[in-house]
């Protein structure tokens, strides 16, 4: 009989491969403490490649009074722009006014605090236009003339993701993708945790410390897996987004108001299409099989089609994604009020294993969230705060591929394209894009497309599927095509098909 491998040994325990648990990986480890992360499934599976995209101070949480929340997420956003310039970029918001809602003094005011709560220095500030002499009101109908235009930032979240738990792991620590936790509990004054791989095999992590960050699983691994109790609530909301060819010129997004008094966003995605959404139910089912109603799809084509000249149905939706946003239970009465904001909640009784569950957020403010999670742990295990490279080191400190010379990416894919001259324009582009000073190592010393390896079609070269699986835990087609990127939408199904086979022979070939 073989003897069971020792147990892994580390400061800190993640659970949780999302915006969250990486980004508290990331920080953990460069505080100095030992960490390993274990995901269920694939990074980012979950509600953080689900979200709307945006890095925004969200302008119509200034309504519910969130004002410590607004001011984070704004001065976020320049913070995470010069983290990752290749995969967050700034965008010019359009907010038509409609006199029966919001009185135009209201916005005013609202954009008044957003221009000047957070800190802002490289984003534009907010303005009035008149749609019908702007080229902003290209497409939009033609009642529609007053509007507000403000900035924010988008981030392509999945890699956001994939990027936090590369730094942790080059920094040290271990990242355990398709590793469920499934039961720990405290012994000698550290957590013993169970870990099951998706064949069925099992290992042991030793843990100083837990960090419970599994989004809208958290209540189930406090109450199944940790066996614990807490008084704090997680509310589970649905929104779903779809995604129609495109419905306006420009590069311009619209934030649209409705009767209902929610807002919708329209924006230019992926170059070809408009992303629409979203939309807020209470949610009770499986967080796993979260998906867009007709109910939903209809919603969401009628606020277009109030806005825009171009009208769409069920029928022009190409792609439709749902997830589930894990808030923060305060009891509000309807889904939109539910608070944005998040909440620690620290379980450290004296001499026992510290654990911390992570209620809420937003992928903008997670930075802020994972460093002030590591402070509690810090706090909590005896350690100083300041260890490491200190308390706050990830606002200077740039994602992989993101230490792009004074965060100019157009000057970068200048760069690049000179470096590579065989890459036609588009394809240089989509690189930096994705991997910003990564696409060297991808690409290596390649002179011409026969050194990139087998061509797959539509762009898609072998080197970047062996890089994303030699270096972003890619498993599959769907990890590539609708994660890592969204080329999904743009490739033929036979391209799609023969990514499928490249990572089916390549999983043959790892196991042979
Ligand atoms: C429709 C919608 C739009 C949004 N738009 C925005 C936006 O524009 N901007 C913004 O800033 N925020 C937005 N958000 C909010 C943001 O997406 C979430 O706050 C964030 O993604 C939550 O991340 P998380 O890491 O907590 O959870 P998740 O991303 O869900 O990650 C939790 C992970 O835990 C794993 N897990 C669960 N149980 C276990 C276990 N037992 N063992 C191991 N792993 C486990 C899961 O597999 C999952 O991957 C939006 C959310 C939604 C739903």
């Amino acid at each position: 009989m073989t003897a069971a491998p020792a147990p892994i040994q580390c400061d800190l325990l993640v659970v949780g491969g999302g915006i969250n648990g990486t980004g508290i990986a990331r920080d953990a480890v460069g505080r100095g403490l030992s960490t390993v992360l274990c995901e269920a499934g694939d990074l980012a599976r979950a509600t953080s490649s689900a979200s709307s995209k945006l890095i925004h101070g969200g302008l119509r949480y200034l309504e519910y009074y969130e004002f410590r929340l607004v001011r984070e997420a704004l001065s976020e956003r320049e913070v995470l722009l010069r983290a990752a310039p290749h995969i967050i970029w700034p965008l010019r918001f359009v907010l038509p006014h409609n006199p029966g809602l919001r009185p135009a003094w209201m916005i005013r005011l609202g954009l008044f605090l957003y221009d000047h709560l957070g800190g802002r220095k490289l984003l534009p500030a907010s303005e009035g236009v008149r749609l019908r002499r702007h080229r902003y009101g290209k497409g939009t109908k033609a009642a529609l003339d007053k509007a507000f235009v403000y900035s924010d930032c988008w981030v392509q979240d999945a890699r956001l993701v994939v990027l936090n738990a590369l730094d942790a792991q080059e920094r040290g620590a271990q990242i355990l993708t398709h590793t469920r936790l499934i039961h720990a509990e405290r012994i000698g004054g550290r957590w013993e945790a169970t870990l099951e791989r998706a064949d069925g095999t099992r290992l042991t992590v030793s843990a100083a410390a837990i960090a419970n960050a599994a989004g809208p699983w958290v209540s189930d691994v406090l109450n199944e897996r940790l066996g614990r109790k807490t008084d704090k609530r997680v509310r589970l909301i649905k929104g779903s987004h779809i995604v129609v060819p495109k419905l306006h010129a420009g590069d311009q997004a619209f934030i649209l108001q409705n009767a209902d008094r929610r807002i919708v966003f329209v924006i230019p995605y992926e170059g070809d299409y408009s992303l629409i959404g979203t939309t807020d139910h209470d949610y009770q089912g499986d967080p796993a099989q979260v998906a867009i109603t007709p109910e939903e799809t209809d919603y969401l084509c009628a606020i277009a089609n109030a806005h825009f000249e171009k009208q769409i149905s069920a029928a022009d939706v190409v792609w439709s994604y749902s997830g589930v946003r894990p808030l923060y239970d305060d009891a509000a009465a309807n889904a939109s009020a539910v608070t944005r904001d998040y909440t620690l909640d620290l379980d450290a009784p004296a001499g026992a294993a510290p654990l911390l569950s992570v209620f809420g957020g937003k992928i903008t403010t997670y930075r802020c969230l994972a460093l002030e999670a590591v402070d509690d742990l810090l706090t909590a295990l005896g350690k100083p705060v300041s260890a490491g490279l200190g308390r706050n080191w990830t606002a200077d400190a740039p994602l992989p591929g993101g230490d792009i010379p004074n965060a100019d990416f157009n000057g970068f894919l200048r760069q690049l394209e000179a470096e590579y001259p065989f890459l036609p324009q588009g394809l240089a582009r989509r690189y930096a894009r994705a991997y910003g000073t990564r696409s060297r190592r991808m690409l290596g010393p390649a002179q011409s497309f026969d050194d990139l390896g087998a061509d797959l079609g539509d762009g898609v070269y072998e080197a970047e599927l062996r890089y994303l699986r030699a270096v972003e835990w890619a498993q599959t087609a769907e990890d590539v095509l609708w994660r890592r990127s969204k080329l999904g939408l743009h490739v033929s199904a036979r391209t799609q098909m023969a990514v499928v086979g490249w990572f089916k022979g390549s999983a043959q070939a790892l196991s042979a």
